[in-house]
Formats: C-alpha cells, structure tokens, sequence
C-alpha cells in the first residue's frame, strides 16, 4: 500500500487574488526544502498539496514540512481506491499500529469530498466502525475521548491516516515583502527576524562587525544563527558591514553616555540604505523595552528617528523568558549564547544614558567629521553573503 503526505495549508491569506500567489509561493518553498531527497512527486489537490517521497525519506520530509511557514498541518495517509474492502484493509494495518502503543479507544471520521462515492460519511463511519471492532477484540469506541481516530477522506482517490501533526502555520515566505534584519549574535535579534518571517515576509541580515575589537568566530556566530532562522525563513542574504571606523569615531568625537545610542543611530542609517538597495521596505530589530539603556522609550524614539523605513521589534512586549523559549525551540539559543563579544559589548559607556534628548544626539553627531564618507565606505567594503539552511 502507498503511503503520502498531505499537506493543509491556513486559510489566511487565501482571500481573492492572492490565493494562487500564496499556493505558488507554498509549492516553491516546499520543493526548495526538499531539494536534497531524489525521488518525489508534489501534487495540487482540491484544497491541499500531496507529497510523495520514498519510505526512507518519509522521516526526513515530515520534519521538514513541519518547518515550512503557511502550512497548517500534515498527515500521513495511506492511499487507496475508493473501494470499502481497501479502505477496511488500510484502516486495519493502521489500527494495529495504534493497538501496538496501547492505544484501544477510537473513532472514525469519515469525509466523503467525491459525492459519487455510493455510502455518506455517516453510513462509512458505522461500516467502518463494526468492521473494526469486530476484527480487534481490544479495541472498543469512544465518540467524546478517542486515544486515537481513523481519518478516512474520500476524493479522487482514497486516503486513511490516524495522525494530524500541526503545521507552523504563519504565512509563506515570499508573501510579504521583504525586510532587513539588524542581527547581533544575541538571544533577541534571531526571535526577531524568525517572527517576521513567519508572517511572510523575506528578511535579509545586516550585522555590523568592529574587526579587530571582534573577532572572526562572532562574525561565524552570526553566519551560523542565520543558518538556523533560515531553516524556516529560506536562504538569506546577509551583508556583514565593517564598523570599527566608525565606532572609533563615536569613541572620537561623542559624549561617553550617547555612545551606544548613536552607534544603534548609525547602524539603523547605514541598514536603511543597505536594506532600500536591496528591496527591503522596513527594518526588523531584536529590541525589547527596558532590556538595557538604549531601549528605553526615550531611546527608542532616538534610534527610531534615524531612520524613515518602517521598524519591526516583534519581541518588543515580550519578557526575555519568553524570548528564549522561541529561541529554543527554533534552536539558536546555544548558538546566541557562545561567549564572542559583539561590537556593542565592547565599547559600552559606565553610564549610559537612558533619557536622551534628541538635540544632544544631533548636536553630538554634527561632531562627527567625514561620517559621510565613512557610511559609504563601510557600505561599499561590505561582505556579502547567501546564508542557506543548515
Ligand atoms: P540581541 O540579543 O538581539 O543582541 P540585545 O538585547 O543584546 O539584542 P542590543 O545589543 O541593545 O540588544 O541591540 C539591540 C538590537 O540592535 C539588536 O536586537 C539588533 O537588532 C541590533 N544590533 C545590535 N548589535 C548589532 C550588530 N552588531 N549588528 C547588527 N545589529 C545589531
Ligand atoms: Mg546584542
């Protein structure tokens, strides 16, 4: 009997127009996280994708497509011809499974899509059922708390499975635009750019690196933290921007306690060109109020400024409890939490300033000779990378 996975797609989204644009998009991301199993079919059914793959890289597609954004759940289904005695034969080699784990109470839910079919759903589930029960002495029916249940869909074909896994749901990456990502190597900016992509949208990095006060392994830090968003976000590209000119230049020419913030100043100009050069409309921050002196509301409207591209920080409202679980359960947090300093932790003022004006920073950058032409050059020497998943 052949195995497939059907894939359920949400239903946002799929409103008018856009729904072949979603669908396409969906089927795209799809095979391109299939791109290394060999032998497989994708197939478009009425409301659903079917995927076909050799038994050995079942395991593998199942954890794939349970990373995929837009896809609301998936299930493994045996397929069959709409005939009753297959879909008995199916069903018994699938209850026997579950009897194996102990599982003895269940249900079916039947699903008659084809209407030419000759019984309604009502009349299969009985039929079903009494076949069932009578085959599995261990077995018996509970319609409110199966253990588990007996799906049976029938369509163009005939499919039985037990198990629904959920999807990531979300909507797929391609949808949505595309944003720049101020990404550290910390716990925050990962959460952030996965949060983002999540609602469709391509994100692109920009890390700012102060070689040599940082060193190559945080530069790899955030290569390999890109590799794990872009699990769920797709390959990302990802401009590494030389900073340390200047970060002296803050160091040089502004007041000790501005120094964090005008260097966020100047990270979110110099994002905002990168990222407009490369069709991204907003930018995406790991920010998150009151977490350190340079996301104060006072702050934030300061960094905010310096830029007239919208601002994404998902995690804004968000306790960094809550943070590091998304990071752990999308797996960067033992990434993010490796020791290399990151261009921020080196030249931290003693005491920073929390309520800034708005006047002294500008009055403070106006200090600031040749910055000009050290932005440009700190974007035309900077890395480019395609970042893929790992
Ligand atoms: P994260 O955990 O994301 O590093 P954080 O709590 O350490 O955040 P900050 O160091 O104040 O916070 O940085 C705030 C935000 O500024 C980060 O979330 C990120 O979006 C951006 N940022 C900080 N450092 C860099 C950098 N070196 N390159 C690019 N963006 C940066
Ligand atoms: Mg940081």
């Amino acid at each position: 009997m052949k195995r497939v996975i059907l894939i359920r797609y949400g239903e946002i989204g799929l409103k008018g127009l856009n729904k072949g644009f979603f669908i396409d998009t969906l089927i795209r991301n799809i095979k391109s996280s299939m791109r290394s199993i060999n032998n497989k079919k994708l197939e478009k059914i009425q409301g659903r994708f079917l995927l076909q793959v050799e038994e050995e890289d079942l395991e593998f597609a199942i954890h794939r497509l349970l990373q995929i954004f837009g896809i609301a759940s998936i299930s493994v289904a045996t397929v069959i011809d709409k005939d009753l005695e297959a879909i008995k034969e199916a069903s018994a080699v699938l209850v026997e499974e579950k009897i194996q784990q102990g599982q003895t109470t269940f249900k079916v839910q039947a699903r008659r899509g084809d209407k030419s079919f000759p019984m309604t759903s009502p009349e299969l589930n009985g039929e079903l059922g009494g076949y069932l029960l009578k085959r599995f002495d261990a077995l018996s029916v509970d319609v409110h708390q199966p253990q588990f249940q007996i799906y049976v869909e029938i369509r163009e074909k005939a499919y039985v499975y037990t198990d629904i896994l959920p999807g990531k749901n979300g909507l797929p990456v391609g949808t949505g635009g595309k944003a720049a990502l101020l990404v550290s190597g910390g716990i925050d900016s990962p959460v952030a750019g996965y949060m983002i992509a999540s609602r469709g949208v391509e994100v692109m990095g920009v890390h700012f690196h102060s070689y040599p006060y940082t060193s190559d392994r945080a530069k790899e830090k955030v290569i390999k933290l890109m590799e794990k968003v872009a699990v769920y976000a797709g390959k990302i590209t990802l401009f590494v921007v030389p900073f340390t000119e200047i970060q002296l230049a803050i160091g040089e020419f502004c007041d000790e306690k501005y120094s964090t913030l005008i260097m966020r100043r100047y990270m979110m100009k110099i994002a905002t060109r990168i990222g407009k050069q490369n069709g991204a409309s907003a930018l995406i921050t790991g920010e998150s109020i009151g977490q350190v002196a340079s996301q104060t509301l006072e702050s934030l409207m300061v960094t905010n400024a310096a830029t007239d591209l919208p601002v994404f920080r998902p995690v804004i409202g968000m306790d960094k409890h809550a943070i590091i679980r998304i990071a752990e359960e999308i797996d960067t947090f033992e990434t993010s939490i490796l020791p290399y300093e990151d261009c921020c932790t080196i030249f931290v003022p003693k005491h920073p300033q929390t309520k800034p004006k708005m006047e002294h920073v500008l009055k403070q950058e106006s200090y600031m000779e040749g910055i000009e032409e050290m932005m440009e050059r700190a974007i035309a020497e900077s890395e480019r990378l395609e970042v893929y998943p790992t």
